[in-house]
């Protein structure tokens, strides 16, 4: 969405507040499509003695595999980005300002590359996943294989003795 944002420039103290549907269906992160349905975008600027803030909250559900035992997971995430705006950049080394020398901003691209910076790097199924047996590939969340896993426990015994 293209925002218009001369007159929250031009007026101290003024506001503007977006609320919309992106669609990211097409969107590839590593040959998966984790936006299944779109994102909701709610942002506001508010200009604050010249100085206009811009801060956006992206809501969605982010449909991945889980990094330990590989099952599909949708995990519902919410993530809150702010960054200020300028007619022209005050300070070149700060990311955090974005030039806006038209008044416009085009925020979809800010939304896309603020989520794809901020996203989890590992998400897991639940927080104790117990993931995969090593020898036979099962999902152990599902209960025991039976293999032996000696050498895993003795490992695990070696630690335990060692914060002993
Ligand atoms: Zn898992
Ligand atoms: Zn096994």
């Amino acid at each position: 969405m293209l925002l218009k944002l001369k007159d929250v420039f031009l007026n101290d103290g003024s506001r503007s507040e977006f609320d919309y549907s992106l669609p990211l269906a097409e969107l590839d992160i590593n040959g998966d499509y984790p936006f299944k349905s779109p994102v909701r975008v709610l942002a506001t600027a508010v200009n604050r003695a010249g100085v206009v803030e811009l801060n956006v909250k992206a809501v969605f559900d982010y449909t991945t595999r889980c990094d330990r035992c590989f099952v599909p997971i949708t995990k519902p995430m919410e993530l809150s980005f702010a960054h200020g705006l300028a007619t022209e950049l005050i300070d070149e080394e700060n990311d955090d300002y974005i030039e806006t020398p038209d008044y416009t901003l085009e925020l979809d691209d800010v939304v896309i590359s603020d989520i794809l910076l901020n996203l989890p790097s590992k998400m897991l199924c639940k927080d104790d996943c117990k993931g995969l047996c090593p020898k036979c590939g099962k999902n152990l969340n599902e209960g025991d294989c039976g293999c032996d896993n000696e050498t895993i426990d003795s490992r695990l015994e070696i630690l335990k003795q060692l914060i002993d």
